[in-house]
């Protein structure tokens, strides 16, 4: 019988093993991956809600909060229909790993909604958000748990539950929650603020391996709220953008593309697809195109070790959460390509949710060049943090990523008296 090659698509067992080979490569005690392979807390709530058709319909919800042991967790929440417990309590330890690395007082949260947001009406979406928030209370406020918006969330909901919170605490709390509308307490430079993240990493990455940004090709999967910014960035620090692929089609041109009015046609065109002066593209071939960067900021596990095996380019930018197999990591590990992990390549929304909370504490508001020059420097001081953990152990800069964190962790353990 012929062998099946699958690749590991449970997203909490990859996210336990990166915590377990990171502790063994530090030497740090068993007794931290013991504490760090579970979440410290986790609820699972069933939120009845009044569709508008007058019935009740209720729905599962789900929050895990990693760990508390640097500051309060922090994390988005995502209304999907396969969100699973699971799912979520990944994504919450790589939510610990993302904040340690970029040094912010946080541990890692995230929740999820199991339902079909297409499927709502905005009324019923509303209810949704403020019978969720009701639902996790008496474990969420500004110095224990932060949620944010993910996947299917935005702004608006995030009004609606900071609204529902207050009512029922009978406080203005505009820490609880970040990706607030502006006007709530939310902080300017918050919409590009993963995308320019991810830029400034790619800037510094280009330098680390001697290559410039000027004249480099770029080719990104997704050009939404992440992928748009990053390739306006991205065309502003000197590259060219030869490819851009969404949900519903591709846009190729060798010579460059124009990303301002890419991002007009997307405007009225809700996709990439028929730019003009461009030719049609899927994502098996962007990621095989001769350029010498791709951002991936769609989906996760779109880089499998069959599609590694095709890439030609030399640097890869994680702006996606899990867009890379296990498996695929190894194959380009082995075919020299470097790649900066999700946990820094998207890492710069939960720095700005950092810089809101921060004004929302104070009661004082940034402009947004300040919210820019803080995140560049974060970014920049993160990247090498990372950089120079994997030169001192020859290790590949996610699992280096992932050491930066441990060390944080594990002192943060031991000056609680956690561990000797
Ligand atoms: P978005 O919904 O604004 O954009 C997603 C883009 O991916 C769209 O262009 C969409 O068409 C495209 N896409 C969807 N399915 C696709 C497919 N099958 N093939 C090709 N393209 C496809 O989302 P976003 O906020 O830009 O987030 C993108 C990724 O970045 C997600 O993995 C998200 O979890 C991650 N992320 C986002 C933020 C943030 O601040 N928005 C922060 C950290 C990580």
């Amino acid at each position: 019988m012929a062998s099946v090659v699958t690749e590991t698509l449970d997203p909490f067992a990859t996210a336990q093993g990166q915590v377990r080979q990171a502790v063994e490569a530090l030497g740090a005690p068993q007794a931290v991956y013991e504490y760090l392979k579970e979440p410290c807390r986790v609820l699972v709530c069933s939120i009845p809600v009044q569709m508008d058709d007058g019935q009740v319909k209720s729905f599962i919800g789900y929050r895990a909060q990693h760990t508390d042991v640097i500051g309060p967790t922090k994390g988005g929440v995502r209304f999907h229909p396969q969100v699973t417990l699971d799912e979520v309590k990944a994504l919450s330890i790589w939510m610990t790993f993302k904040c340690a690395l970029l040094g912010l007082p946080y541990g890692g949260a995230k929740g999820g909604v199991v339902c079909e947001p297409e499927q709502l009406s905005m009324h019923e979406l509303e209810q949704l958000s403020r019978g969720y928030i009701r639902a996790i209370s008496s474990i969420v406020g500004p110095e224990r748990d932060i949620p944010a918006p993910d996947v299917n969330t935005n702004s608006k909901l995030m009004g609606f539950m900071l609204d529902e919170f207050d009512r029922l605490k009978g406080q203005n709390t505009p820490g609880l929650i970040t990706g607030k509308p502006l006007v709530l307490g939310g902080s300017r430079g918050r919409a590009e603020a993963t995308g320019r993240g991810c830029a400034v990493v790619i800037r510094e990455a280009a330098q680390v391996m001697g290559f410039g940004l000027a004249g480099s090709t770029v080719a990104l999967q997704g050009f939404g709220n992440v992928g748009s910014h990053a390739a306006r960035l991205l065309a502003e620090m000197g590259c060219t953008v030869t490819a851009v692929v969404d949900a519903r089609g591709g846009a190729y041109n060798p010579h460059g593309l124009d990303v301002a009015a890419l991002t007009a046609w997307v405007g009225q065109e809700h996709s990439v697809a028929n730019f003009p002066g461009s030719s049609p593209l899927s994502s098996e071939e962007l990621f095989a195109l001769p350029v010498d960067i791709i951002v991936p900021a769609a989906l996760e596990s779109q880089i499998t070790a069959k599609v590694a095996r095709t890439v030609q380019a030399k640097l890869i930018a994680e702006a996606a959460n899990g867009p890379t197999t296990p498996e695929g990591s190894e194959v380009l590990f082995a075919r020299g390509i470097r790649v900066i992990p999700d946990i820094l390549a998207s890492a710069g929304g939960v720095t700005v949710s950092y810089f809101e909370w921060v004004q929302n504490l104070m009661n004082y508001y940034w402009p947004e060049s300040e919210v820019q020059e803080k995140l560049e420097r974060m970014m920049v001081d993160s990247f090498h943090a990372m950089a120079d953990m994997a030169d001192r152990h020859g290790v590949t800069y996610r699992r280096a990523a992932f050491m930066v964190g441990i060390e944080r962790l594990s002192e943060a353990m031991a000056a609680r008296g956690w561990i000797a």
